[in-house]
């Protein structure tokens, strides 16, 4: 067991190529968008952050990065194909030993994500001037405290449905589109020992995580998928019987 007043330490790992390619999300982003995300991460008293992003050697997830990261919070979009299966499935293992994963936005085709899921994380997308209207269909969950009945987003890439995941566990939020297109934007699942958080707004050319109610439920996120425990991803061990059993 993790002592639980120790703080959760928490991966941010991006891609880390919009903001190098085009100058519009560097404008948005100068410090990446795992910069954004790890700074206001960093400023809670029971969070410590690290980073790590695609161009750095094993990904920046090498060595004991894995085996010391309570929650990993994942951003991908356009080089998903570049991750390499080695990494994917050491972060999978750590998922399932009991480690929290937040995945972000156009994650939902991250190897990371569709392989601790079964499905294609498919959906439908527009690139336009969409308003974004989150609604909080759990008030009572970890994740929603401090969000209201919904919040919005003045711009956003649209996502809608029919999504290509796995019935959530938990529903946290229901995104509405100004196009008429509605997506769930916000779900959790269990896997082994981890808890994965979904959450879909976070399109690299809007300023999205320097919004505050991305920020606290991002925030939130990392408090509750933090298990505090590991266990063994796979072990099927012979078990002795723990009475005598009757003669045969
Ligand atoms: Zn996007």
């Amino acid at each position: 067991m993790i002592n639980m007043s120790s703080p959760i330490r928490v991966t941010v790992w991006s891609e880390y190529r919009h903001e190098k390619n085009n100058p519009k999300v560097t404008g948005i982003y100068p410090e990446g968008i795992h910069g954004a995300i790890a700074g206001f991460l960093g400023k809670q008293a029971d969070i410590t952050v690290r980073t790590a992003t695609l161009d750095e050697p094993d990904h920046g997830l090498g060595g004991s990065v894995l085996d010391e990261t309570d929650v990993l919070v994942w951003w991908g979009h356009m080089a998903h194909g570049e991750v390499s299966d080695e990494i994917v499935a050491k972060a999978k293992t750590r998922v399932l030993e009991g480690m929290g994963l937040i995945a972000l936005h156009s994650s939902h085709k991250a190897k990371i994500f569709t392989s601790l899921m079964g499905t294609s994380g498919s959906l439908k997308w527009r690139m336009s001037t969409d308003k974004e209207r989150l609604w909080n269909l759990m008030p009572s969950h970890p994740i929603t405290q401090g969000i209201g009945e919904y919040f919005e987003i003045a711009n956003e890439e649209m996502y809608g449905e029919p999504f290509g995941i796995p019935t959530p566990d938990e529903l946290l939020f229901i995104s509405w589109f100004t196009g008429g297109e509605v997506f769930r934007s916000g779900a959790t699942w269990n896997r082994g020992s981890g808890r994965i958080f979904y959450f879909r707004p976070g399109h690299e050319t809007l300023p999205t995580y320097h919004q505050a109610e991305v920020q606290t439920v991002i925030t939130n996120a990392v408090r509750w998928a933090h298990t505090g425990v590991r266990t063994e991803a796979d072990v099927c061990p012979k078990s002795e019987p723990l009475e005598p059993l009757p003669e045969a």
